[in-house]
């Protein structure tokens, strides 16, 4: 059976990073991105120059209920119906207390990286049949709270987990699998949207394998849950985030 995997935030970060991991084991991809053309258009070159796999790239922002039904109806059309997706686009706001937080910036924090969620599982969830998988990119965030940095994007996350197990008893009986990452202290360009470029190294003294993590070893996660070896696995979460 051919697999037709779509990356929310496929451009850049874990992203990309999964992209490439999943293009090596044969996948066609989409790239989903919100605003970075050129960036998701080089991912999609080198990935169809070097690995021989369909793949295409398709602005979205997946927040946006009518946006993420043209990108798949865009993607049945050009790749054919999704059997794999990973949820991964998010966002960081700049770091502040919840003393500090308008209901503006919880709403959009709380759209991005929940409601648009929602919405590629329902999308997905339609189109697939037996052997389909999806693995929601959450973080450790969820289980750590974020004080004094992003609560609101924690909380976000926690909502992840939450769909991840609820969704996941929905489906098993039609043998569709959902399942969780939680990546910790990335070496991503989101911090600097957090306003911190350089906090994975600020804190990463405090992580028990004295070091951040890279993409990739957090794809090959994704990679693994997503995968038929994983194949009696659904409602879990495997944590990537370096012991904490
Ligand atoms: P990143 O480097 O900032 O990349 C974010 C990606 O999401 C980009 O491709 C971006 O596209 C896309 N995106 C953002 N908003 C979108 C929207 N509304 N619609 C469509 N695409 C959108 O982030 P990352 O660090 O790789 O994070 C990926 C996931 O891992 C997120 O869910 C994040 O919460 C989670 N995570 C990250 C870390 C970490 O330390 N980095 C830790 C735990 C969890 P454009 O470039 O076009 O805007």
């Amino acid at each position: 059976m051919s697999k037709r995997v779509l990356i929310t935030g496929g451009s850049r970060g874990i992203g990309a990073a999964t992209a490439r991991h999943l293009a090596r084991q044969g996948y066609d991809l989409c790239l989903n991105y919100r605003q970075g053309r050129e960036t998701a258009e080089a991912l999609m070159a080198e990935i169809r120059e070097h690995h021989g796999v369909a793949c295409i790239a398709l602005q979205a922002d997946v927040s946006i209920e009518a946006e993420v039904m043209r990108l798949f109806e865009e993607m049945d059309e050009r790749l054919g119906p999704i059997t794999h997706l990973v949820n991964n686009a998010g966002i960081l706001q700049p770091q502040m207390r919840v003393l500090e937080m308008s209901a503006e910036r919880i709403n959009k924090t709380l759209t991005t990286n929940v409601t648009s969620y929602f919405l590629c599982c329902r999308e997905a969830v339609r189109r697939m049949t037996a052997g389909g998988a999806i693995v929601n990119v959450s973080s450790a965030a969820a289980r750590l709270g974020s004080a004094g940095e992003y609560v609101d994007y924690a909380a976000s996350k926690g909502a992840i987990d939450v769909l991840t197990k609820g969704l996941s008893l929905e489906v098993a009986a039609q043998g569709i699998r959902v399942n969780g990452v939680r990546p910790g202290f990335i070496y991503t360009d989101m911090h600097g949207d957090g306003g911190e470029p350089g906090r994975v190294d600020r804190i990463k003294g405090n992580i028990p394998l004295l070091r951040g993590g890279q993409p990739a070893e957090v794809a090959a996660a994704i990679a693994w849950l997503l995968s038929d070896e994983a194949s009696y696995a659904t409602g879990t979460f495997i944590d990537v985030a370096g012991g904490r």
